[in-house]
């Protein structure tokens, strides 16, 4: 057995596919042999801390630089991510071993041959269902658990356009195995991450941001998503501030914060920076106030980085 140590890892701002495919692709490489640690970029996120609770379920090892974490170096594995920006700092001293991701393929680079299974789908969890199966590995029920809320949580219930038939007929699948009614369940995880009530302005418009760069110019996009958006848009004019500040401090051209409203499907679009004309172009639609509403949208993957990325072509 050699010694080298592996880990699992998903994107910094983890969210909860990103926690739970660590989880659940550490557990399919120690059962198939590979003994694996899941490690996540930050604190749990309250959806993500209601999934860990509920199934019984320690917080992963947060790890914020690999050289300072594993100054010897060792193998890891990328789930629910791929672009450089997204991957914990340091990782150039790691081995990269494989990717299991769901996202667009960005600057992603490795020094040696490595396993990549990337599909179209809503969540990463989905595709490590079909990896457990093709193996022959059971799914133990606590891990089913997580992985079934990773896709409620990534396809919001199945509502997500990002949804496909494979992310459905997967999460039945793992809701048969954790022995949870997905529409209940689903409920009360979503209405968990949805509570909003004691975050401040700044933590509002960082909440899983990410990074994307285009000709040169690097841009912040975070999520939040609530029932009801009364509150939070009371308040719009402070948190276009507040996005300024994060802006600013990291150089960026741009920063924006979806706030998506589960229950009807729609999204408020805020954002700082000099891009009335970025998402004018982007979206054809009126902006005011440096906000733009869209309704019938809630993935950034297919609804928000794309046509943003483009208009600043
Ligand atoms: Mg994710
Ligand atoms: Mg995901
Ligand atoms: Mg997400």
């Amino acid at each position: 057995m050699s010694d080298v140590l592996t880990f699992v890892s998903g994107h910094k701002s983890p969210d909860t596919d990103s926690i739970c495919s660590a989880i659940a692709y550490a557990n399919l490489l120690t059962q198939m042999g590979t003994p694996a640690t899941p490690v996540c970029a930050g604190p749990a996120n309250k959806e993500t801390t209601y999934v860990l609770n509920h199934f019984g379920f320690a917080h992963p090892q947060i790890v914020t630089n690999w050289e300072e974490f594993a100054p010897n170096g060792g193998d890891l594995y990328l789930t629910d991510h791929n672009e450089s920006k997204q991957i914990i700092d340091g990782y150039k001293s790691m081995n990269i071993r494989g990717v299991i991701d769901h996202h667009r393929i960005g600057d992603f680079e490795t020094d040696g041959p490595v396993f990549i299974r990337m599909e179209p789908v809503g969540c990463t969890n989905t595709i490590l269902t079909k990896l457990y199966i093709e193996n022959n590995q059971d799914i133990p029920k606590h891990i089913a658990g997580v992985m079934l809320s990773a896709i409620i949580s990534d396809t919001v219930l199945f509502r997500s356009p990002t949804c496909t038939e494979t992310d459905k007929e997967m999460a039945h699948k793992l809701a048969a195995i954790a022995g949870v009614d997905i529409e209940s369940y689903g409920l009360d995880m979503l209405k968990a991450g949805a509570d909003i009530s004691d975050l401040s302005n700044d933590d509002i418009v960082r909440t899983d941001m990410k990074e994307f760069s285009e000709g040169g110019q690097t841009i912040s996009i975070g999520q939040i998503s609530v029932m009801d958006t009364t509150d939070i848009l009371a308040k719009q004019g402070e948190l276009v501030d507040a996005l300024e500040s994060l802006r600013s401090a990291n150089n960026y051209s741009a920063s924006y914060i979806m706030i998506t409203n589960i229950l009807d499907e729609s999204t408020t679009l805020l954002y700082s920076g000099d891009v009335d004309a970025v998402v004018t172009k982007a979206f054809g639609k009126e902006i005011k106030d440096n906000s733009v509403f869209l309704p019938n949208t809630m993935s950034r993957k297919k609804q928000i980085v794309p046509p943003i990325l483009g208009a600043m072509k």
